[in-house]
């Protein structure tokens, strides 16, 4: 995929703080929410460098899917009627964002649906993505962002997504990956969360990922695109946006 000129550009922009466009008009532009700022905030366990928006809390990965649903899924603006979407545990601005598009079909779900504080048009339901309690075939996008790691029996889970998504609909199913291992580590003795921090880097995660997520999926059916994306934009692009140069789009379609 070539570099292309980003609709955001043109779009309006939601001016915080004056001080910070005067002292670096050469800031970034947090594509969810709109704000500028001189920089995102240094965020995580060793920290990352400009790496989350200091309004709506976004990271690098939700602005690199954010981008990538505004600039390569137009259907999601352009025929809209009736698009079903499964969203597991959601996002605020990705819930704002879907929630808002009119017509669309939005289904928003979480095991715990409790801890969901915000209120919005439609209902977070509680659901378990190992019996996911849709007919095969009803949805033609599902977003499922960091949920796997979390999920004793990812195989089932996957199982699972791979059903309720329909012949012409996609997924996007985004895990962290180690980046280093090849093969997924996973050790289902290990259930403390203490030992499981140490073990899989946190102490509600079951495994790390390995380069072979992507087999996986394809075990349970799914045909899967891996989308270096932010490889489409400049680095003067990557620093505006505040986007890692590492995270890869699964982008998952029926293969049979
Ligand atoms: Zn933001």
């Amino acid at each position: 995929m070539k570099p292309r000129t980003l609709k955001f550009w043109s779009g309006s922009v939601k001016e915080h703080s004056k001080s910070a466009i005067t002292l670096n008009s050469k800031g970034v532009l947090c594509p969810i929410c709109s704000s500028r700022f001189s920089n995102f905030m240094n965020f995580g366990k060793p920290k990352r460098l400009n790496a989350r928006c200091k309004n709506c809390g976004s990271l690098e990965r939700h602005r690199l899917l954010h981008l990538f649903f505004q600039n390569e899924l137009g259907s999601f603006t352009d025929n809209a009627s009736n698009y079903k979407i499964l969203h597991f545990a959601p996002e605020k601005f990705f819930y704002n964002y879907f929630s808002s598009i009119k017509g669309i079909n939005y289904k928003p779900c979480d095991l715990t649906p409790n801890k969901y504080k915000w209120k919005g048009p439609v209902n977070v339901s509680k659901v378990d993505i190992t019996n996911i309690p849709f007919e095969s075939g009803y949805f033609d996008f599902i977003l499922c962002n960091h949920v796997l790691e979390h999920v004793l029996d990812d195989a089932l889970a996957m199982k699972e997504l791979h059903r309720v998504l329909n012949k012409k609909g996609f997924a996007i199913i985004q895990v962290p990956i180690h980046p280093t291992l090849e093969n997924t580590y996973e050790d289902r003795r290990i259930t403390k969360p203490s030992e499981r921090k140490i073990a899989f880097g946190q102490k509600d995660h079951v495994r790390w990922y390995g380069k072979d997520f992507k087999w996986r999926l394809e075990h349970v059916g799914f045909q899967v695109d891996v989308i270096d994306y932010s490889s489409q934009f400049t680095p003067e692009e990557k620093y505006k946006y505040g986007l890692l140069d590492s995270e890869s789009i699964y982008l998952c379609k029926k293969s049979s």
